[in-house]
């Protein structure tokens, strides 16, 4: 393969050539931004991680003052971020996404579904209420990922992906992206993460473009699996609620035809037999984080405290048989 030699010495003529500081980008971060950018519809920039992006996002496109309006549940660790970013001047209202966003807002930040408690906004009601108010639309589309939901198609401005979780999908990665509707808008986070340093590098981001190759038929089959997994967790008599949007939200259904592999459930007997839950599966793994090709569950009170019931365990389906994952569920639920 010939190399243009501009891709590897820094200056030709003169003048500094494409990848003359790797602050500024490389040959990976190149492909990896042009598929995602596809994927996702938009112009879209690589982070070290999800909340790299977040901050780069923040900082980059907001100032001193300016007010974020977040889905009170959101990712737990984007609030406890933004609420850190409070200190340089920014302000932090959390609202229930699945009612209209707030006035007087710069920016708008939704989620679906929701990380852990799996809720759904109306998009298109919730954008163009924004809009309206002068507001920009982030949507976190982690959990869905560009197969399942495109949020710039129904008028979001912005997407952020943790591709640590579906994207990467094998856990061995931090990533972050962050997609814009406006070539203008990326061209400013671009610049700002040149400067700020915020970079992703070659070797985490060929992890991803190996795991963009798989991404479509992983996402349709975890998405399958929690789909029947959460129809039989309904049925099981230790079994008070389960949350996942395809078992019947009519404002989900109306944006996606699959919901991904996360969901949770919440345990009869509270805390203590959720905990028993959690630590009695053998073929699911005990571990946080999700969106990979194994499976992982976990109690999420342990570190959002009483954000979320304590006898709520989140299951991130990997892609194990799901006869064996239910065999698994079955067995630690005798534990509950
Ligand atoms: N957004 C969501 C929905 C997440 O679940 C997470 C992490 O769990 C993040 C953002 C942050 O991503 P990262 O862990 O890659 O920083």
């Amino acid at each position: 393969m010939s190399v243009d030699r501009r891709t590897i010495w820094p200056y030709v003529d003169g003048d500094p050539a494409e990848y003359y500081y790797g602050r500024y980008g490389n040959p990976v971060s190149t492909e990896a931004e042009r598929r995602l950018g596809e994927l996702d519809g938009g112009h879209a920039l690589v982070f070290p991680s999800g909340s790299g992006a977040t901050v780069a996002l923040v900082l980059g496109l907001l100032g001193s003052g300016d007010t974020v309006a977040l889905a009170h549940d959101a990712y737990f660790g984007t609030s406890v971020l933004l609420r850190a970013l409070e200190r340089w001047g920014l302000r932090l209202v959390e609202f229930d996404q699945t009612g209209p966003p707030p006035p007087d807002v710069q920016l708008v930040w939704l989620e679906p579904c929701s990380n852990p408690l799996l809720s759904f906004p109306d998009l298109t009601a919730s954008i163009e209420t924004a809009h309206a108010q002068g507001a920009q639309v982030v949507v976190d589309s982690t959990v869905l990922t560009p197969v399942l939901l495109r949020p710039l198609d129904h008028g979001a401005d912005l997407v952020l992906h943790s591709a640590t979780k579906y994207l990467v999908g094998h856990d061995d990665a931090l990533l972050g992206v962050v997609t814009a509707a406006d070539p203008a808008t990326a061209e400013r986070l671009r610049g700002f993460r040149s400067v700020s340093g915020i970079v992703a590098a070659p070797d985490p981001l060929s992890l991803l473009l190996r795991g963009l190759e798989t991404l479509t038929l992983r996402v349709e089959r975890q998405a399958a699996s929690a789909l029947e997994l959460a129809r039989r967790l309904r049925e099981h008599p230790r079994v008070e609620r389960v949350r996942y949007p395809g078992l019947g939200d009519p404002v989900a259904a109306r944006y996606v035809e699959a919901f991904g592999g996360l969901l949770s459930f919440e345990v009869e007997g509270g805390p203590d037999a959720a905990r028993r839950v959690e630590t009695s599966t053998r073929l699911i793994t005990n571990a946080t984080s999700l969106g990979s090709v194994n499976s992982l569950i976990e109690t999420r009170a342990r570190w959002e405290g009483e954000r979320v019931p304590g006898s709520l365990v989140r299951l991130s389906v990997g892609l194990e048989s799901p006869e064996e994952l239910w065999r698994d569920l079955l067995g630690a639920l005798e534990h509950a």
